[in-house]
């Protein structure tokens, strides 16, 4: 059975590039009848951010990705946190170190850094410790038996190192990349543990993906060039038979397209690239969410499920449901996605027309008791209604009911000078003589009839005067439909409009 994980890093919020990453293993993880993890990977004690687990959860829940098994959900192989299993990564990385595969370094900083500058200077390859320079420095494979014993009793701090070979080639079959071929030179002996007792990532994430039977490992393109040496250690802890599949995604780019998105574009852009609003606890600097800014979480999926795959058809609007019985891992692209906040707003617009009225009317109502204009429940939603299919934020609803609220203190005067005619005038007057008299219910079928049967009485043409009309209620030549705008306004207030204009 197919088993897939998140893997986030409590660093801070989670990037909306996260977020798909945690989409596409979710979708998969659905359509295949799979389990998808939590596992939240906090070894770096450097990089810890308190807050950053619950937003992540948070993130997840808003979205309607469902953890089946991992941290806030539990499970037969919990802990899920890594910083609760760190005798699982010692045992481990002892048992490389006893079989050969790995050994101690004593090495210190200044040892370290002095290896560092010797190598620039001869302009050494990338790869620094490794099976040449090692037998320089003070490790286990160059010191005696005594010497190491000695350190270990005394308590001296040490890594644990893994011991890279020289000439092997190492290769995997990335589901979206292809083949990737590396040679095990280009690798260097990289540290499993470190000397305050944990794991580094690299030893954490296998030894977890491995006993959580992970079968597919669906990350970040960043996480690439680890990739070969993960297949090495997979190797050297016995477990290369059962190694999951790798899938690594696209990157992110920037809107237009020059450069990764990172973190710093949410101030240079404007909008969020956050799915949730997030408060820095120590600058106490605030960023932007896409749940603050106003989008629905079907929004967001849908939009995020479309960087970096498409189902090969013209389809666009994918609820989850259509996401996970059209998605394929092996269709996700190869090149980076841009991240088109225009997207981004379109699918919004999309998602909000499709919202029942009664859905977004507590947001209309607010914000007009904000401004002191009494708004009833009843009135909102039919502003929802009327207004729905014009904005791209639930937000933008009150602002476009403006001249719902208020009489035009101005008339578009384009459409005044050709359309204000003698004609409009007395069609104007005659309809708001009809409304004096109108004692029937004032919504927009009965007001269609009263305005046709004024029309002919005075013996106008409708069409020609309609846009006059529109002028003398609203202000403008053009917005959404007049009968519903009448209805909304009240027929009170629509024949004082109606007064007002003639005067
Ligand atoms: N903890 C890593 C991250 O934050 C996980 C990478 C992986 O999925 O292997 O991206």
């Amino acid at each position: 059975p197919v088993r897939v994980r998140f893997a986030p890093s409590p660093t801070g919020p989670l990037h909306i590039g996260g977020v798909r990453t945690a989409l596409y293993n979710y979708l998969f993880a659905r359509k295949m009848g799979g389990k998808m993890l939590l596992r939240i990977e906090d070894t770096d004690q450097n990089r810890f951010v308190p807050g950053a687990e619950e937003y992540i959860l948070e993130a997840l829940r808003w979205v309607g990705i469902e953890i089946d098994e991992g941290q806030g959900t539990g499970g037969p192989h919990a802990p899920y946190r890594q910083s609760e299993r760190r005798e699982i990564y010692q045992k481990e990385a002892q048992r490389l170190v006893d079989e050969g595969k790995a050994y101690y370094a004593f090495d210190t900083a200044e040892e370290l850094d002095a290896m560092r500058k010797r190598l620039e200077e001869a302009n050494a390859p990338a790869a620094q410790y490794n099976a040449i320079t090692r037998m320089q420095m003070r490790n286990s494979l160059t010191m005696k038996p005594e010497e190491v014993k000695a350190h270990m009793e005394a308590g001296d701090p040490f890594v644990i190192r893994l011991k890279t070979p020289r000439k092997e080639e190492v290769r995997l079959n990335d589901l979206i990349r292809g083949w990737v071929n590396v040679h095990s030179s280009a690798i260097d002996d990289k540290v499993l543990l470190k000397s305050d007792g944990l794991p580094t990532y690299h030893l954490a994430n296998i030894v977890d993906d491995h006993l959580m039977e992970i079968t597919h490992v669906i990350r970040g393109e960043e996480w690439l060039p680890s990739a070969p040496l993960h297949v090495l250690l997979y190797r050297y802890l016995g477990w290369e038979d059962t190694m999951p599949q790798f899938a690594h995604l696209p990157l992110l780019l920037k809107p237009e397209g020059n450069g990764k998105l990172s973190k710093r574009d949410a101030d240079l852009g404007g909008f969020p690239i956050f799915p949730l609003q997030w408060t820095d606890p120590v600058s106490g600097v605030t960023a932007r969410g896409f749940r603050e800014d106003g989008y629905l979480p079907e929004a967001t999926i849908n939009f995020l499920a479309l960087l970096g795959w498409n189902p090969g058809t013209e389809q666009e609007l994918f609820t989850m449901d259509e996401l996970i019985a059209s998605f394929d891992l092996t269709q996700v692209h190869k090149a980076g996605a841009r991240f088109d906040i225009q997207k981004a707003q379109w699918f919004n617009h999309q998602y909000i027309r499709l919202q029942p009225d009664a859905a977004l009317a507590p947001a209309v109502q607010q914000q007009a008791e904000a401004a002191g204009l009494p708004c009833s429940l009843e009135k909102a939603e039919k502003i929802a209604a009327l207004l729905k299919g014009r904005v791209n934020f639930a937000h933008e609803l009150f602002t476009e009911a403006g001249t719902i609220f208020n009489a035009p203190t101005s008339y578009d005067e384009t459409i005044v000078a050709a359309k204000w005619n003698e004609d409009a005038k007395r069609a104007v007057a005659v309809f708001r003589d009809a409304l004096q008299a109108f004692d029937g219910a004032f919504v927009a079928e009965e007001i269609k009839h009263a305005l046709g049967d004024a029309m002919q009485q005075a013996g106008i043409k409708q069409g020609k005067i309609m846009q006059a009309m529109r002028v003398a209620l609203t202000g403008s030549g053009a917005g959404p439909d007049l009968m519903l705008t009448m209805e909304i306004i009240g027929k009170a207030e629509t024949i004082d409009r109606l007064e007002k204009a003639l005067n």
